[in-house]
């Protein structure tokens, strides 16, 4: 679904578990001009396909996998980032650059020990090197800085979990650190409560538009419009900052 002239959003559709998508479409420069943030699975605990139907939607949009040139993950849970390196895969059937994965650089640690974690528990890994990491700044993007976003830490549900910020859109994408109507979890290995809430606390400065969150909730997705926007926020202090 096309939110922007350039964004695309993809909510999961499915009943399992998986995480929201969102492309950024013709913003880099040659031939693979598409940045995806979060690919989320290829197949998820219930055996939904995800990645096809991510495919499939991005299809129906006019976008295919190989044009995909960058891949943000917002953090390194495997319902957020196992379809990378598939996908990295896929665009290798055309010729031209290789799709570079990006992560925040306190990410790196926890990818590592998750990856042991994940394959010790349910036998499968999530292999995928990241090509560069990503620091707290400006990212521009593209000819003539076409997309120009803000990297910004907001650790808490892991140590290095970012959020998107486009200010030229007052678009925010939080992976998991805020829902609507909720938050990411603290209770798995590397989550911090007292820090996501610094984290969410930081994000409510923002001047936002839309909320493009990780996962949605009986809410929805996507938080439209700035009153709403800061509704939630005010809901979240409320509702979860006791609890963190
Ligand atoms: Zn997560």
């Amino acid at each position: 679904m096309r939110l922007l002239e350039n964004l695309c959003c993809y909510i999961w559709p499915g009943r399992g578990n998986n995480c929201n998508s969102y492309l950024f479409a013709h913003v880099l420069r040659g031939d693979r001009p598409h940045v995806l943030i979060d690919p989320g699975q290829t197949v998820n605990e219930l055996n939904e396909r995800c990645l096809d139907q991510l495919l499939s939607a991005m299809g129906r949009d006019g976008l295919k996998p190989e044009d995909i040139g960058l891949i943000i993950n917002t953090h390194a849970h495997p319902d957020h980032c196992q379809a990378n390196q598939a996908l990295v895969e896929m665009c290798k059937a055309k010729a031209g650059n290789q799709t570079l994965i990006a992560l925040h650089e306190d990410e790196e640690g926890y990818r590592r020990a998750m990856m042991e974690y994940m394959t010790k528990m349910l036998g499968q890994g999530v292999a995928f090197e990241p090509n560069f990491y990503l620091k707290e700044g400006d990212l521009s993007l593209g000819k003539e800085s076409k997309l120009n976003l803000q990297v910004l830490h907001t650790p808490g549900h892991s140590p290095g979990s970012i959020s998107l910020y486009w200010p030229d859109n007052r678009v925010l994408i939080t992976g998991d650190v805020l829902f609507y109507g909720g938050v990411g979890r603290t209770d798995l290995p590397g989550g911090d409560g007292k820090l996501l809430k610094r984290s969410i606390e930081r994000l409510s400065g923002l001047d936002i538009e839309y909320v493009l969150p990780g996962h949605s909730t009986q809410f929805g997705a996507i938080i439209k419009g700035q009153d709403k926007v800061k509704q939630n926020f005010a809901s979240i202090r409320l509702n979860y900052f006791p609890l963190l």
